[in-house]
């Protein structure tokens, strides 16, 4: 079934922009991004930018935007919920036909906002933004962010494209069905691509930083990294079954093996570096698997207290649409 989106009606598409502690990347943004919307034919635009509890003047600054320019809608969260929160609580905010979701720092490309909007009203559902070129990420979060995609990929049914973040265009349907997902702990591009839809991909090249810095240090990016690990594959858990029941059955015939040795030949010298060995290793590899049983256990109960994703403090600018 093809759609066809090029009605003469303008449409309203939203721009959903996550921001945390980026007072100085604000008035660039603005300057930028709004020649970019105001050249794109058939559209009208809403701007909805979800203060993630920053600790600097950025909500200051997002209001006063919002008090100059009326598409400007500012969402303010009570503290700071983190990128996945406040993605999802700009996606609940937005009202548009589609829409855009795009990182403050400009390091997503506006230029490639046009070519999105040509894709959508061709019919595709999803359009993702490809970063073709990191370089302007560090060596070792590339290293690890290929690491992380291919690992994921093979133990999970849903496969996270590589490359991709968070930089796309959805069409109304795709961001109602997210919204149908009920999960607490929100791994983004998991979420992206569980839903599915007709997905068009663009190739982009990732910028630097223009202002300010990263708010995703190695720990962080680590806790992502297990957040998306857990949440889509069971097989770190189901792991441990097969790797202790292997273990169990050697150690079975070991067993077997040193009583027929003994009642053969006699009890020779006391084996201690063979259990000494067995006794830390073994134990070890029981830790670790603890260890990922509470992985999982620890995201059932945030799961079953069922809190909100996030809570909005105050909306700014422009409420009723
Ligand atoms: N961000 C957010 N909440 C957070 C951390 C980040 O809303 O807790 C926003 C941030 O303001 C920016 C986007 O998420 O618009 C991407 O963050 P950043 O540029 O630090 O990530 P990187 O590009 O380094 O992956
Ligand atoms: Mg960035």
């Amino acid at each position: 079934m093809s759609v066809d989106r090029s009605s003469p009606m303008s449409s309203l598409i939203s721009l959903v922009v996550p921001f945390y502690n980026e007072e100085e990347s604000i008035d660039l943004f603005a300057r930028t991004i709004m020649p970019v919307l105001a050249a794109i034919p058939g559209t009208e635009w809403e701007i909805v930018c979800v203060d993630d509890g920053s600790r600097d003047n950025t909500l200051q600054r997002l209001i006063a935007l919002s008090e100059r320019d009326s598409q400007f809608r500012i969402v303010e969260l009570s503290r700071n919920f983190g990128k996945e929160a406040a993605m999802t609580a700009g996606l609940d905010a937005a009202t548009g036909a589609a829409v855009i979701v795009i990182d403050a720092d400009l390091q997503d490309p506006p230029e490639l906002i046009p070519d999105m909007i040509d894709a959508w009203k061709n019919g595709a559902e999803v359009v993702l933004g490809r970063r073709l070129d990191r370089s302007s990420d560090s060596a070792a979060k590339r290293l690890t962010a290929s690491w992380f995609y291919s690992l994921h990929n093979k133990l999970s049914k849903i496969k996270i494209p590589s490359n991709v973040g968070d930089f796309r265009l959805m069409d109304r349907c795709v961001v109602d069905a997210l919204q149908r997902l009920p999960e607490r702990q929100r791994f983004m591009k998991g979420l992206y691509a569980w839903v599915g839809f007709r997905t068009v991909t663009l190739d982009y090249v990732r910028a630097a930083r223009h202002a300010g810095e990263t708010k995703f240090s190695g720990l962080a990016l680590w806790n992502f990294a297990l957040e998306g690990l857990t949440s889509f594959s069971t097989l770190p858990i189901r792991a441990w079954t097969y790797l202790g029941t292997v273990g169990a059955i050697c150690a079975l015939f070991y067993g077997l093996f040193i009583v027929g040795r003994t009642l053969l030949l006699g009890n020779s010298v006391p084996g201690y570096a063979s259990i000494f060995f067995a006794v830390t290793f073994f134990g070890s590899i029981q830790i670790v698997s603890i260890g990922m049983l509470g992985e999982y256990i620890g995201r059932i109960y945030m799961e079953t207290k069922q809190r909100p994703i996030y809570l909005v403090r105050k909306v700014y600018g422009n409420i009723k649409r």
